[in-house]
């Protein structure tokens, strides 16, 4: 089996197949949007309702509320687990949502999170003195102003805390604190707020959610990426009801299923421009129910007002997760398509990670019992 993507939904797709005995080889071109994520993954905010949404990728499964429920309990379960063995550790259930600061001291609301975050969950901060770590020698973060934000927005008691770190660039920016060991503060008896990217944290510190270039992306890209296959597909070779091989500039991979997890414009599965398109194979890109390219000029129209309009255009799927054509057939019996690069839904929303974690899985099983 070959999986296109390494994303999220790419890795879950291979953990599921692999999971079912199949043999699959991940391709990937560059990091996507998973690399960007601000550190708290949104898995999903009230089913029910999601399930009253007749485009939602989530719906198009046909499953019932509990069979979603199993499967996100056994996918998000399994890849903790998998994470975990790469030395990243999360925490967290798809059943409950807490907020979480950013280093602007905005509130995100994440399902599961980092280890390193998890501490900094806001309604835990209540009651307790929390020091917010600043470096002065940072451009492009003020734990000054990320204090204030705790203390109006969020009712937290919370002060900055300067510490100096000696060799750091002049001019640094966050980025050049990834890695380094965090800082102890003079403050005792605060729990510690650090700007995202320090290791080693002492027992109080948590780490602060990020706007990109994301530390926490980062990390996790890395470890998704372990084991991909470095390249970029640039075409497929079909026979008229499935697809027989990818190929890069390189070499040619045959499988028996394919997984498209492409993304959505960052990672580069959909192309946009007047009317948007799919880049690999020209599968059907939809908005709401309907061709994209049948919209025209009222879609362009309609981002000009709301640009998340865009945001819930891509792919449709038949219930096992086959990618259509235009005309509402699946396109072919061995490819299907999971993650970012579906339609339906915002995908910087409540289903941000929930999406591709539980499309990627399913389209992982579907496609190993298709090579069984
Ligand atoms: C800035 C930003 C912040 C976000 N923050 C959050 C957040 O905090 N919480 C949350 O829940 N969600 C967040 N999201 C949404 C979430 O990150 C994405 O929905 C999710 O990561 C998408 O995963 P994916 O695997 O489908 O796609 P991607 O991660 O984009 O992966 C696509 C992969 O496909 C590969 N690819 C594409 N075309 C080819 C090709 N031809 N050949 C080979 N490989 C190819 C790409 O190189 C990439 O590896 C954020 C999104 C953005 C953009």
């Amino acid at each position: 089996m070959l999986v296109i993507g390494g994303g999220i939904a790419g890795y879950c797709a291979a953990l599921a197949a692999r999971r079912d005995g199949a043999d699959v080889t991940v391709v990937a071109r560059a990091p996507g949007a998973t690399a960007l994520y601000a550190g708290g993954m949104a898995i999903i905010d009230d089913l029910d309702t999601v399930l009253r949404s007749p485009h939602h990728p989530l719906t198009r499964l046909g499953i019932d509320p509990v069979g979603i429920a199993t499967e996100l309990d056994t996918a998000i379960s399994t890849l903790q687990l998998a994470l975990g063995k790469e030395g990243l550790k999360f925490e967290g259930t798809w059943r409950r949502r807490g907020l979480y600061a950013d280093i602007h001291g905005v509130a995100r609301p994440a399902n599961i999170v980092p280890a390193t975050v998890a501490p900094g969950e806001l309604g835990a901060l209540s009651g307790k003195r929390v020091a917010v770590i600043g470096v002065p020698q940072v451009g492009d973060y003020d734990a000054a102003s990320t204090a204030q934000a705790l203390k109006e927005l969020h009712g937290i008691e919370a002060f900055a805390e300067d510490v100096t770190i000696d060799d750091l660039p002049v001019a640094a920016s966050l980025t050049d604190l990834y890695g380094r060991r965090a800082p102890a503060p003079r403050a005792r008896g605060a729990a510690i707020a650090y700007p995202p990217g320090f290791v080693a944290l002492p027992d109080d510190g948590f780490e602060l959610l990020s706007s990109p270039p994301s530390p926490h992306g980062w990390r996790l890209q890395q470890a998704l990426a372990l084991g991909a296959v470095q390249a970029e597909v640039t075409a497929f070779e079909t026979s008229q009801a499935s697809v027989v091989a990818a190929r890069s500039s390189a070499r040619s991979f045959r499988a028996d299923a394919f997984v498209l997890a492409t993304g959505r414009h960052i990672g580069g599965g959909l192309k946009g421009g007047r009317a948007t398109t799919e880049p690999l194979l020209g599968l059907g890109v939809f908005r709401e129910g309907s061709p994209a390219s049948s919209l025209g000029v009222r879609l362009h129209l309609l981002e000009y007002l709301d640009p998340s309009e865009e945001m819930r255009i891509g792919l449709m799927t038949d219930k096992r997760l086959h990618p259509l054509r235009e005309d509402g057939a699946a396109a072919f019996g061995n490819l299907y398509a999971a993650g970012a690069v579906l339609g339906g839904y915002d995908y910087a929303g409540p289903s941000g990670f929930g999406v591709p974690i539980l499309t990627g899985w399913l389209a992982g099983r579907y496609a190993a019992k298709q090579g069984a």
